[in-house]
């Protein structure tokens, strides 16, 4: 018999990666530049400066350097709620009767309930080194607030959080989670900003959307002294700090001579889908392995699966710079019904161009299908999934039957990035058999394409 590896495998603390990677220095094509919105030319570093804090700047433009330090505090902090566990689903797999291995990487062991804190903490240290006096964010399930207004209480910065007006009202505790660190959150859209104004005078019921509250957020932060805008997702730099998600992962991987022949993630803006697979796709790029990757979005949202490869705005008020990627149009809303989370309308740049050249897939799966993966892995793995994680979990149960079928022992790694507590309305509509799956029609996505911003370069 095979060694038995442990259910949990923890790095020690000299163990735990001290520099983050960057995907970007292995890529032959990288990503295309950020354009400016009214003159189309590519974005120096110095015009993001006015919104994002200068290091954060500086990584986001920064293709070449393959490895960056991670600074002795983040490194500190990191300490408190990392590394996470490797684990492996025995149970799970005993479930499905599969010869597959499954393993995945829990990062929903802080109070965010998600891997989002691994990039505030950064954001929020490098914005407290530049002197600033806080932030400003957007947060749309609200993981990425509590995230942040953590990563704020602990450098003492002023945060405000815009919210999706539809989870502010669905999700009340996360509202008082974030007040808890002192954090201002607003139901968005709002009447505070321009943009916030302009949305509601045009569709009064709307229950907002990420790229609302993001066009909200930016506004505050270029119109209030000291502060600055950051994002939980997508950007560039958001992916390279999540890579220590996938560094952990690989060391942890090869301690027990494994090496995941699929490697899974849930997609909303890529952030920790970029940050698994860094390492493995580092591998993939250089020739020294080819495990396939998979990213999981909702049918109801399906950015990569349905989008098109294309310049866009990352906001509806069309605020902010034009980022080349899959996208289903900044004025997307997915359906109101829609409960899963990950809805957001476009993708990291780093992650649309790794699928556009192939070096990625991607599935889409329907939200009823997703619960029913989330509830059967509460039951044998103990941990209940975030939606968003659950996307992941449906797709790493599938490829486990179909190695049942197939009789292949394949070693799939997935990342369960947090816990669904919070999403307690979305588990109800599931378990009282009142969630719907939607899908929109081509009609629907269409009406997406055709508000797409007009850019030859
Ligand atoms: C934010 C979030 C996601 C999706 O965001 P990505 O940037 O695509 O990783 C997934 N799972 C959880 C738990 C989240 O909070």
């Amino acid at each position: 018999m095979a060694k038995k590896v442990p259910h949990r495998l923890y790095l020690t603390e000299e163990q735990m990666p001290k520099k983050w990677y960057n995907l970007r220095a292995d890529m032959k094509i990288k990503p295309d530049p950020l354009l400016n919105p009214s003159t189309l030319e590519p974005l120096k570093v110095e015009d993001l400066y006015p919104v994002f804090c200068e290091e954060l700047a500086n990584q986001e433009m920064d293709n070449t350097t393959r490895y960056i330090d991670i600074p002795e505090e983040i490194q500190e902090f990191y300490k408190m709620y990392r590394p996470s566990p490797l684990i492996r689903a025995y149970n799970l797999e005993k479930a499905l009767n599969t010869p597959a291995k499954i393993y995945y990487k829990f990062e929903g062991n802080n109070t965010s309930g998600s891997h989002k804190l691994n990039s505030a903490i950064a954001q929020a240290y490098y914005a407290k080194k530049q002197g600033l006096t806080g932030l400003t964010t957007e947060t749309g399930a609200g993981q990425w607030g509590t995230a942040l207004a953590e990563a704020c209480a602990f450098y003492n910065l002023d945060l405000t959080v815009y919210m999706v007006k539809v989870s502010y009202e669905q999700k009340p505790f996360r509202k008082t989670v974030m007040e808890t660190f002192d954090a201002e959150v607003i139901a968005s859209p709002s009447d505070t900003t321009e943009v916030g104004r302009a949305i509601l005078k045009n569709d009064p019921n709307t229950g907002g959307s990420l790229g609302c509250a993001i066009s909200e957020a930016i506004e505050k932060a270029v119109s209030t002294p000291g502060r600055r805008y950051v994002l939980g997702s997508v950007l560039n730099q958001v992916v390279l700090h999540q890579s220590i998600i996938g560094l952990e992962s690989k060391i942890a991987m090869e301690m027990l001579d494994e090496y995941p022949d699929i490697v899974i993630g849930c997609a909303g803006g890529g952030s920790n889908l970029g940050g698994i697979i860094a390492p493995f796709m580092q591998d993939k790029l250089t020739g020294k392995a080819s495990p396939r990757i998979v990213a999981v979005e909702p049918a109801s949202c399906p950015s990569f699966t349905r989008g098109r490869y294309a310049y866009d705005f990352c906001d509806t008020g069309k605020v902010t710079p034009l980022a080349k990627m899959y996208t289903l149009g900044s004025s997307f809303m997915p359906s109101a019904n829609h409960a899963g989370g990950l809805r957001y309308h476009g993708m990291s740049p780093i992650l649309s161009r790794l699928y556009h050249d192939g070096y990625m897939e991607a599935v889409a799966v329907e939200q009823t299908k997703v619960f029913e993966a989330a509830v059967m892995f509460a039951k044998h793995e103990t941990i209940l999934p975030a939606p968003e994680s659950a996307h992941a979990i449906r797709s790493a149960i599938d490829e486990a039957i179909l190695c049942r079928e197939s009789g292949e022992a394949k070693t799939i790694l997935f990342g369960l990035t947090g816990t669904g507590y919070f999403d307690m309305t979305a588990y109800s509509a599931y378990l009282s058999k009142q969630m719907k799956d939607y899908i929109p029609t081509d009609e629907d996505l269409q009406r997406g394409f055709d508000k797409l911003p007009n850019v030859e370069i």
